[in-house]
C-alpha cells in the first residue's frame, strides 16, 4: 500500500508531505498514540480530493486529523490513511465577516479578529485545536459555542460520485450545520470541513483583548493546562457537572499507569509522562463505572477514541 501511495502521489512524497509509519503521539495533545500507516499533508483542495478519491477507490480507510486536541489515538495507531489538515491556512476579513480555512488554529482566528476590532469569538480563545475541528465538534466554552458565530461553511462530500463528478463541494448555511452540544452535521454526515465564515461585530481591540485575557486566565486557574490532556474527557451530563461527580466519588488524582485524574479539574485525565492509550481507556471505564454505581449517571466521552485496538 505504501509503495502504491508513493507512486500515485510523487509530488507529495518528494516534498515530505507523504509519510509512512508516522508516530502520531506528537500530533495529539495527549502525547499518546501509535503510528499512521500513511500520513498525508495536502496543501490544496485538489490534493485533498485526489487523496480521498484514491483511498475510496482502493477501499483504504481514512481519518481526518485537525490539531489532535480532542482525540485518544490507540497505542497501535491508525490503519490506512490519515489526512492532516494543517496545510489549509488562510484568514481573511470582509466587513464584519471573517473567513478561516480548516487548518487555521482557533487561537489565531481569535487573535486575528481581535486585531481587526471584531468581537464575538472571545469565548473560543484558549480552546486548542483547528477551525475545522472546532466546527466539527461545535466547540464551546464560557457561555459561547461555535454555532453562535458561524455564518456558513464550505465542506467536501467524501463520496466517489461527488469527488469524481462536478459537485464535490457542499455549502452549508448556519442552520444546515444542525449544531447541538458538541455535535454538528459534519459528524452525522461525515463531511470534511474546508473553511467557515464567522459573523462578528465591531468593538475596541483593547476591550476584546481584555475579555480574551480574562477568559484565558480563568482557564489557567481551573484547568491543568501544563500537562498533556485531551480536554474534558466526558460530555456534560444533563443536570450535573462531570468534574464534581468524579471528585465527589473520591477519585481526584486516581491513577492507572501513567494516566491520572487531574488534581486541578476532575473532568480531565492527564498524561503524567509515559501514559499509554490503554491506561487512559482503563481510567475512563473506571470513572464511568464508579460514577454510574454511585449516582446512576452515564458519562459519555467527548474525546474521540480512534485507531486500531
Ligand atoms: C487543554 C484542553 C482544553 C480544551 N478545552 C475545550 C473547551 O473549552 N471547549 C471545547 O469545546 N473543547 C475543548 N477542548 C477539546 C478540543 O480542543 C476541541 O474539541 C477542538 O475543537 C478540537 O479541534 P482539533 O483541530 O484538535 O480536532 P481533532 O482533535 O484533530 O479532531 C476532532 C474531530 O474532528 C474531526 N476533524 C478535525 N478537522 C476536521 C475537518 N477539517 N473536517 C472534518 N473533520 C475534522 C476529526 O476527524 C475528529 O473526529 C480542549 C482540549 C484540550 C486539550
Amino acid at each position: 500500500m505504501k509503495r502504491d501511495f508513493q507512486d500515485q502521489f510523487p509530488l507529495l512524497y518528494e516534498s515530505g508531505r507523504l509519510l509512512f509509519d508516522q508516530p502520531l503521539a506528537q500530533r495529539s495533545s495527549f502525547k499518546i498514540g501509535g503510528p499512521a500507516d500513511v500520513l498525508a499533508l495536502p496543501n490544496t483542495q485538489k490534493e485533498l480530493i485526489a487523496l480521498l478519491t484514491y483511498a475510496l477507490q482502493k477501499q483504504i480507510p481514512y481519518f481526518i486529523l485537525g490539531k489532535g486536541t480532542n482525540l485518544l489515538i490507540s497505542d497501535k495507531g491508525i490503519r490506512g490513511l490519515v489526512i492532516g489538515m494543517e496545510g489549509f491556512q488562510k484568514i481573511t476579513r470582509d466587513e464584519n465577516y471573517v473567513s478561516a480555512f480548516a487548518g487555521v488554529k482557533l487561537r489565531h482566528l481569535c487573535e486575528f479578529a481581535q486585531q481587526e476590532g471584531l468581537a464575538g469569538l472571545e469565548f473560543a480563545h484558549g480552546i486548542p485545536g483547528s477551525v475545522g475541528g472546532a466546527v466539527f465538534m461545535n466547540a464551546g466554552a464560557y457561555g459561547g459555542e461555535i454555532k453562535d458565530r458561524l455564518y456558513c461553511s464550505k465542506c467536501l462530500i467524501p463520496e466517489l460520485e461527488h469527488l469524481t463528478g462536478s459537485d464535490p463541494i457542499l455549502h452549508l448555511t448556519a442552520e444546515q450545520h444542525d449544531f447541538s452540544y458538541r455535535m454538528s452535521a459534519l459528524q452525522t454526515r461525515g463531511l470534511i470541513h474546508l473553511s467557515s465564515v464567522f459573523r462578528l461585530f465591531e468593538d475596541e481591540p483593547s476591550a476584546i483583548k481584555a475579555r480574551m485575557k480574562e477568559i484565558e486566565q480563568k482557564r489557567w486557574e481551573k484547568q491543568p493546562m501544563d500537562l498533556p490532556s485531551g480536554g474534558s474527557v466526558f460530555k456534560r451530563p444533563q443536570g450535573h457537572f462531570t468534574g464534581k461527580l468524579v471528585e465527589d466519588c473520591g477519585l481526584k488524582g486516581h491513577r492507572i499507569g501513567g494516566a491520572a485524574i487531574s488534581d486541578k479539574h476532575c473532568g480531565f485525565i492527564v498524561n503524567l509522562g509515559q501514559a499509554s492509550a490503554q491506561d487512559v481507556l482503563e481510567l475512563i471505564k473506571f470513572i464511568q463505572k464508579t460514577v454510574y454505581e454511585r449516582y446512576q449517571v452515564t458519562l459519555e466521552t467527548e474525546i474521540r477514541l480512534i485507531g486500531e485496538r
